[in-house]
């Protein structure tokens, strides 16, 4: 078996609270929302996936207790926390958020009350912002429901006989990304980043990029051993093969849109070209192929006229230097 190799250095484990944990907040009361199915299944080893409403929630549970990978919605974590209790208790003593859209870290203030939540210090700070996905208005997020530990490039946490790796991807689905590495089991969750044959969704407002994102599951496949399960942010538990897939789609319809904005297409012009009949399937979904092909052309268009102001820049001071030297002449 190929093993993981971490080329990112752990630099730095960051106490940035040290809020006492306090009543649950007003206002998050639990409905019964029979209609949404809620599952609870073995993905190796130590590791369990929780699929339900929003992202999927990965589960350690062992000898050291049980540790969730995000919470999806306050409003269904009764039938979240049904769903842990079959493997023994309801009340993870580690959670991990994988970034800070609702649908990941929505039940934070209940799962808060007894656990401890840890996450990348952009979590945080976006948690804590009054911007939040695709730039629309939010309400900051109360103490309880915030990470109390926070890291800048990666954590470990030796539980359950393993060493579960948090890992950070800068700038993919936003700009504080984390990929989950259970290594001894041998599974990776890898929230948003990966939605198992969909197109992705970048959330440029929040420090998302496409051409991060396509970077980053390059880095991915290198790093995730070959016969290692993988829980997707949304869709069903993938392996390598599949993330192969997904990279090779992202790099074709990428390419696709980039190459008609170089022939000066204008973005109407590339929706009604759209993408081979191939990618149907994966426009069906959250983000749909319109959306995809939007996405990719607003985040080309600002690098690309980025490039362009750092040419400009680059050719003023040329200039500029050109008259010093020529006023130094005798
Ligand atoms: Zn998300």
């Amino acid at each position: 078996m190929r093993r993981i190799i971490f080329s990112i250095a752990l630099l730095g484990l960051f106490v940035s609270s040290t809020f006492a944990h306090i009543s649950l907040i007003k206002g998050i009361h639990s409905k019964n929302h029979k209609r949404q199915k809620f599952s609870l299944e073995k993905v190796n080893g130590n590791v369990y996936v929780l699929y339900g409403a929003g992202g999927n929630i990965g589960v350690s549970y062992g000898s050291d207790g049980m540790m969730t990978i995000d919470t999806q919605f306050a409003k269904f974590v009764p039938q979240i926390k049904a769903q842990l209790k079959t493997l023994g208790t309801d009340k993870p003593k580690f959670i991990f958020n994988t970034h800070f859209h609702g649908d990941h870290t929505g039940g934070n203030a209940l799962f808060g009350q007894d656990g401890t939540i840890i996450a990348h210090y952009k979590v945080r700070e976006r948690l804590l912002s009054t911007i939040g996905r695709d730039g629309k208005p939010r309400t900051p997020t109360p103490n309880i429901a915030l990470p109390m530990f926070t890291f800048r490039n990666s954590l470990s946490v030796h539980f359950n006989g393993e060493e579960v790796k948090a890992v950070h991807f800068s700038h993919g689905h936003t700009d504080g990304d984390t990929v989950i590495f259970f290594t001894g089991s041998n599974v990776v969750h890898l929230g948003d980043d990966f939605f198992v044959g969909r197109f992705p969704f970048v959330d440029l407002d929040s420090g998302g990029s496409v051409g991060g994102l396509v970077r980053n599951i390059k880095k991915l496949i290198y790093m995730i051993p070959s016969d290692a399960k993988i829980i997707p942010g949304h869709g069903k538990v993938a392996n390598v093969h599949d993330l192969m897939d997904y990279y090779s789609m992202l790099v074709e319809t990428t390419t696709i849109v980039r190459k008609q904005m170089m022939e000066g297409k204008t973005l109407e012009q590339i929706k009604a070209a759209g993408f081979p009949a191939k990618y149907d399937a994966a426009g069906s979904g959250f983000i749909k192929t319109g959306r995809w092909i939007e996405t990719i052309h607003k985040d080309f268009s600002k690098s690309r006229s980025m490039k362009m102001r750092r040419k400009m820049h680059g050719k003023k001071m040329h200039k500029m230097k050109k008259k010093m030297m020529e006023k130094k002449k005798p």
